[in-house]
């Protein structure tokens, strides 16, 4: 089969890491017989040094003509000061998601054998949960105001809403991805305060009665903060509004070691799948031979798995990761004391012989 792929290297670190990722992908096409033809997208600070627009016109169009975006990480403090939206990196992450629709992202929270030592938690070292979080509704995207009250002063409010339609279509999203996996969904709201996590229950419930063969559990997000630290391991798929998504997959990425090593997804209906580290483009390392490739090549795996259905090709990519760091290879962010690090061209070298 042939794949079209649009590589968003970006800035910093993003090129060096992409870089890495194209090879893994193109070694992956050797193996299983497949050809990804890549087309090159600018976006973020390098894209406002040569257009003047972090997110130049034509973008959206160019990554709908492939079947999936693979992203480094934009921003940098070069461009950092601007008020103009169109010359702010940031602006051209949000923009992207929104014109490809792309509303659920997905956070896998797994603690690769060979790094258990880096788990900060005692017991709990099977440690394999998916966050599925809302991206593109909730109080990130609702009203905002400032104002004035005669009683209180100055005051501001932000509106969190939800309409049924978004929350069953992330619904659905997390009961497939379940079926998947271990058949397990736990749904996270704040039930007994918020009307929006009232509704977002209620609809979850309809959901259940279609997806009879997934068990499902309800969780309040407090309670889901303290079980994420507690027992992290007898969770599989977790599905939860946009702000709760942002701080508990954040939370997740701790148990599991560095950021270094973790992907995320962000996919809609249709439209290609935006794959990318949770890292951003490190500045501080960038152009050194010094960032850790994994987690982008674990974001080219999950490009495998869920935009173009090739499993057996995304457990290669991850079964070749595992067996390098099983082998004791780390670059100095995983290294730990009294371990030489290999840089990131070595890394995938590594990776890349195991594939
Ligand atoms: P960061 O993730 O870039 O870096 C945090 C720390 O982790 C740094 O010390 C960095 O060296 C280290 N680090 C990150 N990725 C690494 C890797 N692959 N290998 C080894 N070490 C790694 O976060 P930050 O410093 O807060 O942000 C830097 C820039 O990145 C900012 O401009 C920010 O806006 C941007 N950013 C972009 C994205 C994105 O494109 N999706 C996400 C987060 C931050």
């Amino acid at each position: 089969m042939n794949y079209k792929i649009a590589l968003i290297r970006g800035d910093g670190i993003g090129p060096e890491v992409v870089g890495a990722a194209a090879r893994v992908i193109e070694a992956v096409g050797r193996k299983f017989n497949h050809t990804f033809d890549f087309t090159d997208v600018l976006m973020g600070g390098c894209a406002i040094d040569e257009t003047g627009k972090s997110y130049p016109d034509g973008t959206a169009a160019t990554c709908r003509g492939c079947n999936a975006v693979l992203l480094g990480a934009v921003g940098g403090p070069k461009w950092g000061h601007s008020t103009d939206p169109d010359k702010r990196p940031e602006t051209a992450l949000l923009s992207i998601r929104k014109d490809l629709g792309l509303y659920a992202n997905l956070r896998p929270a797994v603690l690769r054998p060979a790094m258990a030592s880096a788990c900060p938690l005692k017991n709990d070292k099977d440690i394999d949960l998916l966050i599925v979080r809302e991206l593109t509704g909730g109080v990130y995207f609702g009203k905002r105001d400032r104002y004035m009250t005669e009683d209180r002063g100055e005051e501001a409010s932000d509106l969190m809403a939800y309409s049924v339609q978004e929350i069953e279509r992330i619904g659905r999203r997390a009961f497939e991805l379940a079926r998947l996996r271990s058949k397990r969904v736990t749904s996270v709201d704040k039930a007994n305060v918020l009307e929006t996590s009232r509704l977002w229950r209620e609809v979850m419930h309809r959901l259940v009665g279609e997806y009879s063969d997934v068990t499902y559990e309800d969780v309040l997000v407090d309670s889901m903060a303290m079980q994420l630290v507690r027992d992290p391991g007898r969770f599989d798929v977790v599905v939860t509004e946009n702000m709760f998504g942002d701080i508990l997959s954040d939370e997740a990425s701790q148990i599991t070691g560095s950021i270094g090593l973790l992907p995320s997804a962000s996919i809609g209906d249709g439209a290609p799948g935006l794959y990318e580290p949770i890292h951003g483009s490190a500045p501080d390392i960038a152009g050194q031979d010094k960032a850790n490739p994994i987690a982008t090549i674990l974001s080219a795996a999950m490009m495998f798995r869920y935009s173009l259905d090739l499993a057996q090709e995304a457990a290669a990519v991850e079964r070749a990761v595992d067996a390098v760091l099983a082998a004791g290879w780390r670059t100095a962010d995983i290294a730990g004391d009294g371990v030489f690090p290999i840089g990131c061209v070595e890394m995938t070298d590594k990776i890349l012989a195991e594939l």
